[in-house]
């Protein structure tokens, strides 16, 4: 028996039966010989972490602009906040932590630069539209390794997919990223609200506060519990209503207060000018744009391609290049 059997078989011991099997996976798109050390699952968390698009979320916006301060978030620590909330979850409720695990750490991996502000730009340009979620897929499929993908397994293509939107995740591990992902966003993002000055402690609404907690720690908290209180022994996760309403009371006051305030309206312009400038010139220019794009470019045109090439760019790569194309040579780089 290898390695990976023996796991395989703990799984049946100690996961619920509803849970998510790692030798029960629906598989992979290309067969491949099965490692005898890691499951498929583990397999695939792997792969995502050694991947570039990984790497690149390090210096792509959450919320805050290239912020100055080291303490603000970056897609890439939200993805981590992500990943341990996901997994608390899930180890709790005896689901499979490895595939909690690999869903959580790709499901951001197709988000643009500069934050929610260029997934709004690249959906006007592009004319099927464009969703971080869906990208995300597209990068884990197609863009990752040249062309061929990772060649993950379906369970967690379905949960990098299904992590927002209006499509419902196929297994409990995937609702467990979904409900992370909304716990992680909301809770670091007002504490970045918080540290930067825009939002005062006292501005938060008091109903939200008298049911999650005061404080950053006593409201993730509240919001983990709830979860898995509601959640043991089902094969769903479900929230008490109370503490779903409060959330919801939170969400709407931070979309009203911080994701779409005017103190982002001049920021937000600038980056937009930036990703619509840089669309048009490679829609000119295919073939400036490197090779695996060009070649995307030819099987599924150009506007595709040259989105697919500006989502996966960083914020700085995306500044730089603008200001490369666009700005006098004797300017001084900014
Ligand atoms: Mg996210």
């Amino acid at each position: 028996m290898t390695i990976r059997q023996r796991l395989e078989q703990q799984e049946y011991l100690l996961l619920a039966p509803y849970a998510s099997h790692s030798a029960e996976s629906a598989g992979r798109d290309r067969e491949e010989v099965p490692c005898d050390l890691r499951t498929d699952f583990q397999r695939d968390r792997d792969r995502i972490i050694h991947s570039k698009s990984f790497r690149r979320l390090k210096f792509k916006t959450q919320v805050f602009l290239s912020p100055e301060g080291d303490h603000y978030r970056t897609r890439l620590t939200h993805t981590l906040e992500v990943a341990q909330v996901a997994r608390t979850l899930a180890r709790a409720l005896r689901l499979n932590e490895d595939l909690t695990e690999a869903i959580a750490l790709g499901h951001d991996l197709g988000h643009t630069p500069y934050g929610h502000i260029g997934e709004r730009t690249l959906d006007t340009l592009l004319p099927e539209g464009f969703r971080h979620n869906e990208q995300s897929l597209r990068v884990v499929e197609k863009l990752e390794h040249d062309g061929s993908g990772l060649n993950l397994t379906r369970e967690v293509r379905d949960g990098i997919l299904t992590h927002s939107g209006p499509r419902q995740p196929g297994t409990p591990e995937a609702e467990c990223v979904r409900r992370a992902d909304r716990i992680a966003y909301l809770n670091h993002d007002l504490d970045d609200a918080l540290r930067s000055g825009i939002l005062r402690a006292d501005a938060i609404p008091p109903d939200c506060l008298k049911v999650l907690g005061a404080t950053h720690r006593e409201r993730i908290n509240t919001m983990i519990r709830d979860i898995v209180s509601c959640s043991e022994g089902q094969p769903h996760l479900s929230m008490t209503e109370p503490v779903e309403n409060a959330m919801n009371g939170l969400r709407e006051f931070m979309f009203e207060r911080v994701y779409r305030n005017e103190w982002r309206d001049p920021e937000e312009a600038r980056c937009d000018y930036v990703l619509r400038h840089l669309f048009e010139y490679y829609c000119a220019h295919p073939g400036e744009m490197p090779e695996e794009f060009v070649m995307i470019g030819y099987e599924d045109g150009t506007e595709r391609s040259v989105c697919d090439f500006l989502s996966c760019m960083t914020d700085r790569y995306a500044t730089r290049k603008f200001t490369a194309l666009f700005a006098p040579s004797s300017f001084p780089a900014f």
